[in-house]
């Protein structure tokens, strides 16, 4: 195993961390994993259970009795499978519903170890690359590429815009800010594990930069690693 090929990315919603390290993961021949699927998967079963996201015993006993699961798997349409309990879930984790309770499920410590220690058990299996909130701070601190990839909110809100829109989904634009830079302050603003820059992270402000040019950019790094 490569351990320059560990990379980790971290940045705010709409930052473009999802297409980034998918598009990344296949230029360098390895796996890539979304966190966020993994709390979004807790924020579905409990809406689906009907477990008030505010009972933060109730979220942590789901999240024992209905173990979320990932597989890296490039076959997938996503390159990695997430599972509740023993059912597969897709397109459901990014509804609206999920979106909107999410990061008050990922502000409670109990959840957030249960995934970590899932998420560094896929990292010690081999090069990945991860993408999240608290992956260069907490999960792969070691990692020799850290990420924080940032973008403007009015460029996050557009892209978000433009992918609901090619699913099908419309969605009122003042709404869907509001909604974001309300997901924004409670992942910086969190006392486990907060939304920030990790040491030794390189920054990276998209606003105005391609997919391909924040691709090159990190491939770039990751190469400036193995050549240390
Ligand atoms: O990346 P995505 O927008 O799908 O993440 C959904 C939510 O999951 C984030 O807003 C955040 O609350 C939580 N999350 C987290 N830690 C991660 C990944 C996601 O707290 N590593």
């Amino acid at each position: 195993m490569a351990a320059f090929a560990h990379v980790a990315i971290d940045g705010p919603a709409g930052s473009g961390k999802t297409t980034v390290a998918r598009a990344l993961s296949r230029r360098l021949g390895i796996l890539h994993l979304d966190t966020g699927a993994m709390y979004r998967a807790l924020a579905l079963a409990a809406l689906e259970g009907g477990v008030p996201v505010d009972d933060e015993a109730a979220i942590l006993r789901l999240a024992r009795a209905k173990p979320i699961d990932v597989a890296l798997d490039e076959r997938a349409p996503e390159g990695f499978r997430v599972r509740i309990g023993e059912r597969e879930v897709g397109v459901d984790l990014y509804r609206n519903e999920v979106s909107t309770i999410v990061s008050v499920v990922s502000a409670y410590s109990g959840v957030r170890e249960i995934m970590v220690e899932r998420q560094r058990a896929i990292a010690e299996g081999g090069p990945v690359v991860m993408a999240g909130r608290d992956i260069g701070t907490v999960v792969m601190p070691d990692a020799p590429v850290k990420i924080f990839l940032t973008a403007s909110l009015e460029a996050r809100v557009a892209r978000r815009l433009a992918e609901l829109a090619q699913q099908g989904v419309v969605v009122e634009p003042g709404e869907l800010r509001a909604q974001m830079a309300e997901r924004d302050h409670l992942d910086v603003n969190r006392a486990a594990s907060p939304l920030r820059p990790a040491p030794g992270s390189m920054t990276i402000d998209s606003t105005d930069l391609s997919v391909e040019q924040v691709v090159e950019r990190i491939a770039q790094a990751v190469e400036a690693a193995a050549a240390r």
